[in-house]
């Protein structure tokens, strides 16, 4: 059976994320727009619009729609700020923040989900996306500072080098927990020099290897 992928996108929009309160219309313009499909393999594409994360190979996954809508709505994107984002992975999550009119700075610690990404990013005439390979705890000092940082894997704390590297005022987004696969969604807020943190709830991440992860 051939799905046709805009109305099966309006679906999801529908019913995975307005009826679960993402209401941040760049968002769910966004998502209504990006190919899901095209971030997944082949044998997977059917399932791309599922509400669940899928394997992107190497033991790593794109996540659920609304996970993606979730993070990029707590993220409050506006056009032309510059975003970091850790775990580049399929790409799905770069491009949906690239949509968003953001640009958008991309680590990834496995070569190749990084050149597939790469690749998808080019293919796509994404210009307005840079993407590295690199363990992205570090941040990416020499693009520093950023408004907006985000983390698509569970770490067991907020590395320093990221909150160094968020503007003031900026926001990070990301996934905390003291034991791996299961973590809380922390969005951290820097304004006048203080730090704050506020939690978003319970999620599950793929982990965040590296220097000041796991
Ligand atoms: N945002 C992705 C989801 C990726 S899953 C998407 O939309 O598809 C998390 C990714 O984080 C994996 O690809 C994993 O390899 C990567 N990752 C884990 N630790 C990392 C690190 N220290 N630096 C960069 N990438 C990392």
């Amino acid at each position: 059976m051939r799905v046709d992928p805009r109305r099966t996108r309006e679906r999801m929009v529908r019913e995975q994320l307005e009826a679960r309160g993402i209401t941040d219309a760049a968002v769910l313009s966004a998502m209504r727009e990006v190919p899901r499909h095209e971030f997944v393999e082949e044998a997977l594409a059917s399932k791309a619009y599922l509400d669940c994360p899928l394997p992107i190979g190497e033991h790593q996954t794109i996540s659920q729609p609304y996970v993606v809508a979730l993070m990029s709505q707590a993220l409050g994107v506006r056009p032309g700020m510059k975003i970091l984002e850790i775990g580049t992975g399929s790409g799905y999550q770069t491009t949906v923040l690239a949509h968003m009119g953001a640009d958008v700075y991309t680590v990834e610690r496995i070569k190749s989900l990084f050149f597939t990404a790469r690749q998808r990013f080019l293919d796509m005439r994404l210009f307005n996306v840079r993407c590295k390979l690199d363990d992205g705890t570090m941040g990416w000092p020499g693009e520093a500072p950023f408004d907006r940082i985000l983390v698509t894997a569970g770490g067991p704390d907020v590395p320093a080098p990221l909150v160094d590297q968020l503007d003031d005022p900026g926001r990070l987004i990301i996934p905390v927990g003291a034991s791996r696969g299961r973590q809380t969604l922390l969005q951290v807020e820097k304004m006048e020099g203080r730090v704050q943190q506020i939690d978003l709830g319970d999620v599950r991440f793929v982990d965040l290897v590296g220097t000041h992860g796991w």
